[in-house]
């Protein structure tokens, strides 16, 4: 089946649920038991039985099984955010003594876990270049895991994710993608030999700002440690937040390519902005990675970012405080647009950044010809800043 036809089919089966299109909510705890064989045999099966709705509900089943059948994996798990499913991946793998080699690209707040929480652990960070296709030499006999972010966060460098997949397996540690960006429909994680593919699933499958919720998906070899890190801890998500994310998945190709044709409409346009140095967007052709997402990807995301000329604060003040349509807000995936302002130098150790303000958008499914007058009435208020 085609990727447009999973995302309606998959992990749904209406004769089951009184015929209803959508599974309904289970809110549940208890399960009940005729026998104590019954019992037996959901303990006995924790994959696709269930004895207690820590391990799973009927929406969190669903939801899993059409992200995993969708990406390609053999199971999925979900847990209560991005950032859960991306501790959890770590810890899944790593413990005191242990050593883990990151891209230097990745998301944030997975750097401060890395630096703080897997640190106070007795795991060791090093930092890799994101396109050092290469890093054999990096890795230790102490190494459990490579961990990769495909584009970088705000940067979008692309990295070789077969190369890398080559690497963590001649010495058999899995390869472990965030995948946020790349989607279950855009990036065939197994099929390009990641092991674990962690998904922040409160942006694009979503797709409404309203959840908060992780996804990881797995190939067979690695899964069940997840499932095990999951069950020791109580990871679970609850039925509502799988039930809304499972009904924004549904019209996730769709969203996707309009937002996504939208955005490069707008990307191709900003290029050729006065008040822009370099649009950062591997759709985009000529810009950076272009040519590995073309090799790799079968289509993109509508989140990029763009190099100003200028690092005056007042400048940008000018623009972002006065949007009319991009709303300025944290992070993305929604039917809506947003402008976040960054700075990535800080939190870059092997590539430092020492360039301009780069402000990263979301372009969402409003009308592009309106988006793009938004971001013209933004630029002319920064160029005309003289601070
Ligand atoms: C937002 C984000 C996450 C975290 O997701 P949350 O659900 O917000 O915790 C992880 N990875 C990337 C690349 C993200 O942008």
């Amino acid at each position: 089946m085609t990727h447009d036809t999973l995302a309606v089919h998959a992990g749904r089966d209406p004769a089951r649920h009184a015929g209803t299109v959508n599974m309904p909510v289970y809110r549940a705890s208890t399960i009940c038991f005729p026998d104590m064989a019954s019992l037996e045999h959901a303990r006995a099966n924790p994959d696709t039985e269930i004895s207690y709705a820590i391990y799973g509900t009927p929406n969190v089943r669903a939801l899993q099984e059409a992200v995993a059948a969708m990406e390609g994996g053999h199971r999925a798990l979900a847990v209560p955010s991005g950032l859960a499913a991306i501790s959890a991946a770590i810890l899944a793998f790593a413990g005191p003594g242990d050593h883990i080699l990151v891209a230097d690209t990745v998301y944030g707040p997975t750097r401060r876990f890395c630096d703080v929480a897997a640190r106070r652990l007795g795991i060791e960070t090093s930092y890799y270049d994101p396109m050092a296709d290469d890093i054999a030499a990096m890795v230790r006999p102490a190494t459990r895991l490579i961990y990769a972010e495909s584009p970088g966060s705000f940067t979008f460098e692309i990295q070789d994710i077969p190369a890398l997949a080559a690497v963590a397996h001649r010495t058999g540690i899995p390869l472990l993608l965030d995948n946020s960006w790349g989607t279950p429909v855009h990036f065939a994680s197994f099929a390009h030999g990641v092991d674990v593919s962690i998904h922040a699933a409160t942006k694009y499958i979503a797709g409404h700002s309203d959840v908060m919720l992780g996804i990881l998906v797995a190939n067979e070899r690695f899964y069940p440690a997840l499932r095990e890190h999951a069950t020791l801890h109580g990871l679970c998500a609850s039925p509502d937040d799988c039930y809304l994310a499972l009904r924004g998945f549904r019209t996730i190709v769709p969203r996707l390519r309009q937002q996504s044709a939208s955005a490069l409409r707008i990307a191709q346009w900003l290029r050729g902005h006065p008040a822009v140095e370099e649009v950062l967007y591997p759709a985009l052709p000529g810009a950076p990675g272009h040519d590995l997402w073309r090799r790799d990807f079968t289509g993109a995301a509508s989140l990029f970012s763009v190099v100003l000329h200028t690092r005056s604060e007042a400048a940008v003040r000018a623009m972002v405080d006065h949007m009319g349509l991009f709303a300025i807000g944290a992070s993305w995936g929604g039917y809506e647009s947003l402008i976040f302002p960054g700075y990535p130098g800080p939190v870059r150790t092997v590539r430092p950044w020492q360039r301009g303000q780069v402000l990263r958008l979301h372009v969402g499914l409003e009308d592009p010809d309106e988006l793009m007058a938004d971001l013209d009435a933004g630029l002319r208020r920064l160029l005309a800043c003289r601070d």
